[in-house]
């Protein structure tokens, strides 16, 4: 299961060389391409002769050359036969979820992911008459016993936003084999620590705008699965990316492709540090979430389904008990040790900081909040690498102690 290399995988990609050779490739902006023989129109049209097939590229809501080399070095790096490119990761999720299910069908989700996808499950689809049952993804009982016969979707996210729970995508592939069923996986929070199409998954999907672009100034998303599935998406009469048309634009994929490299990099450096100061957090008796933590329910799970060498993640959660006091905790960390930013996102170099429950979350009722284990008081913190991780650990020690979490600190009073 440990066998993919997703670092590999992107070397080994076919490289895209940029015009005149080029170690940067081009950016293809034309939104339209020139047909030099007006006779093989219709067959371009029909899909029968595009750039590999003694055709042309047609048009770039279809198909543009530099976010097809995207899509390429993406689907090499999740194991997928293809992948196609979207303008953000709501519309990635949003068009997987409408190209398979149609009026009356059913999916099982998570409770415990990002407060839009929450939405699009409970208000939006259900106008469409796609209803959604929510379960603890971890409980497989659950998860069994909300499928039914019009189920055509299990959703879930690798690490729930922003619990960090685990899904544990063997077993959920096991669970619906054999049925009509696809399991769909947001792998936002975790791109290289787990491939979750080789884990089982049948489509995996990602917000780009986080980890992936990890400059925090771009939207954007991906699909990944097989080429059947990405091809139904661009088809010219049903495609949901086609038709409902969030196209991503060239210049954009330029810049997530120039950035691809060094994700490995960055994950494992987000990693290294996000499991140094959640050790020293648990030391002080801090209430923090962590997958890379023993105590963590799943970390034994997120051991065995994860690749080697790129730790648990950049994001912990730190419970300060009330809004009230998340926020005091917020203002030290900002305002006083310049730890990093409040900010929603995360996948940053700066470390982003953000209270789940009355931000990112803030979709979900309250009650679900409580069922999914969201405290009004948790604070989600996506760890960036800037500065020094000494200075980095002695700030966030400083604001524990300043904000009264923690054994130490409450010790001292
Ligand atoms: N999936 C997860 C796990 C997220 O956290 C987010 C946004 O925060 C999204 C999807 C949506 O991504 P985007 O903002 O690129 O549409």
């Amino acid at each position: 299961m440990k066998s993919h290399n997703p670092e590999e995988a992107l070397m080994n990609a076919r490289r895209e060389f940029g015009e005149h050779g080029g170690v940067a490739p081009s950016i293809s902006r034309s939104a339209t391409f020139t047909v030099m023989h007006p006779g093989t129109m219709p067959e371009i049209f029909a899909g029968l002769k595009g750039p590999d097939k003694n055709g042309c590229f047609l048009y770039s809501r279809h198909y543009n050359p530099t976010v097809d080399v995207l899509a390429r070095y993406l689907a090499a790096m999740e194991g997928t036969e293809a992948a196609v490119c979207t303008a953000s990761g709501m519309s990635a999720i949003s068009c997987a979820l409408l190209q398979i299910c149609k009026s009356g069908d059913h999916i099982v989700a998570s409770e415990t992911i990002y407060g839009g996808t929450h939405a699009l499950l409970e208000s939006l689809l259900p106008q469409m008459n796609i209803r959604t049952t929510f379960v603890n993804i971890t409980d497989m009982g659950a998860v069994q016993e909300a499928i039914t016969p019009d189920t055509r979707v299990v959703f879930t996210e690798t690490m729930g936003n922003p619990t960090l729970q685990i899904a544990d995508i063997p077993a959920l592939s096991a669970a619906i084999r054999n049925q009509n069923i696809k399991l769909v996986v947001d792998n936002t929070f975790s791109p290289m620590i787990f491939s979750p199409r080789l884990l089982g998954a049948d489509v995996v999907v990602y917000s780009l705008t986080k980890y992936i672009n990890g400059a925090s100034d771009l939207i954007a998303g991906a699909i990944c699965g097989d080429n059947a599935f990405i091809q139904a998406l661009m088809d010219l009469h049903t495609g949901r990316v086609m038709l409902l048309g969030p196209t991503m634009d060239p210049r954009v994929a330029f810049d997530v492709i120039q950035r691809l490299p060094h994700l490995p990099i960055r994950m494992r450096e987000h990693s290294r540090r996000a499991i140094a100061m959640a050790e020293m957090l648990r030391e002080m008796a801090v209430p923090i979430v962590y997958p890379g933590l023993p105590d963590h329910p799943q970390h034994q799970l997120a051991k065995q389904l994860g690749n080697n060498g790129y730790g648990f993640g950049g994001i912990m959660a730190i419970d300060c008990g009330s809004r009230e006091k998340a926020e005091d905790m917020m203002e030290v960390l900002q305002n006083q040790e310049k730890f990093g930013l409040i900010a929603v996102s995360l996948g940053y170099f700066d470390t982003l900081i953000s209270c789940s429950g009355s931000s990112t979350s803030s979709e979900i009722d309250i009650e679900d909040q409580q069922r999914m284990g969201l405290s009004p008081g948790l604070l989600r913190i996506a760890i960036g690498y800037t500065g020094s991780l000494q200075t980095r650990l002695s700030q966030i020690k400083r604001a524990v102690q300043t904000a009264g979490l923690g054994k130490k600190s409450a010790s001292k009073k």
